[in-house]
């Protein structure tokens, strides 16, 4: 029997890519999950698939930036099912930019949605979590939170602060029976990549220098991140490159800064980037 069965599972950003993925995987090894997303129709989509599989979901049009509506979302669960197993912290956007061209707006909103979209849920589950003396946080961070990059700085930001946020919250979740890990991926191929805001970048000439097979399927992704759920990780690091990357910012710091200077250079030279 899989260890989600009859689980209770929150889901954020669950209307596409990794949530999506998640979702149905969950609902597939017998989760009851509550499925939500900024967009109503793409998470009655989700929510639809997984009926017609047989599986069970409840879908919510919640923005994770509103602390409010996460508040009412993770209550109206507990309420309706008595407890709350796993709660995925996973809806996120990214604005690629050089930093230099990137506007106050654009920092309040990365940082409204990606960090404090978890700290939302953090906020409102983990109180509930303590009290019942069991539960999991899930957070979805990315590489880009274990090593920097260029012309992200403020998805980078936003990043850094759920892998510290997961880690610190691990420390104290242990002693109260609470699990709390960091997801995070590499190169994902969703819709992230295109529906994102660009800002002095040609988005074209970006995606021709991700090569396709440095990606993994947002299926294979949400497999990787319920292994790694299974087995308590710290870090769950998907995708070879993110765990070689991971382990050479642990190595060399400055090595991977001169990596990343010279793919930025390499960048403005070549017009991907405008200075
Ligand atoms: P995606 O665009 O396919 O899915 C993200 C979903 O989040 C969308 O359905 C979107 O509507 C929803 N969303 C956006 N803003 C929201 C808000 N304010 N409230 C609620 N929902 C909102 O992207 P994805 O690649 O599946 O990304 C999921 C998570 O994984 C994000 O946190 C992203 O930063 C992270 N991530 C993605 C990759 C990748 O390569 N795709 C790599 C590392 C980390």
């Amino acid at each position: 029997m899989s260890s989600f069965q009859g689980k209770v599972a929150i889901i954020t950003g669950a209307g596409s890519g990794i949530g999506k993925g998640l979702a149905e995987e969950l609902a597939r090894r017998g989760g009851q999950v509550v499925i939500s997303d900024i967009n109503s129709e793409r998470i009655e989509k989700t929510a639809q698939g997984i009926r017609a599989a047989g599986g069970q979901a409840t879908a919510l049009r919640v923005d994770v930036s509103d602390y409010d509506a996460v508040k009412k979302m993770i209550d109206d669960t507990v309420a309706a099912h008595g407890r709350l197993d796993y709660l995925f912290n996973n809806a996120g956007i990214a604005i690629a930019s050089p930093a230099h061209a990137f506007a106050i707006d654009d920092w309040r909103k990365i940082l409204q949605i990606n960090l404090f979209g978890v700290v939302h849920g953090v906020a409102v589950a983990y109180p509930i979590m303590v009290k019942q003396g069991f539960g999991h946080i899930i957070n979805t961070a990315s590489v880009e939170g274990l090593a920097p990059f260029p012309a992200t700085a403020g998805y980078v930001t936003s990043k850094y602060g759920v892998v510290g946020l997961s880690s610190a919250l691990r420390i104290e979740g242990a002693a109260h029976g609470v699990k709390v890990s960091a997801v995070c991926p590499g190169y994902v191929k969703t819709a992230i990549f295109t529906d994102s805001k660009v800002i002095n970048i040609d988005r074209q000439k970006q995606l021709e220098g991700l090569p396709d097979w440095l990606g993994v399927t947002p299926e294979e992704c949400a497999k990787t991140i319920l292994c790694g759920v299974e087995q308590n990780q710290a870090f769950i690091v998907v995708s070879l490159i993110a765990k070689f990357l991971w382990w050479l910012n642990r190595i060399s710091p400055n090595l991977v800064i001169w990596i990343m200077s010279k793919m930025y250079r390499n960048a403005l030279t070549k017009g991907v980037i405008q200075a």
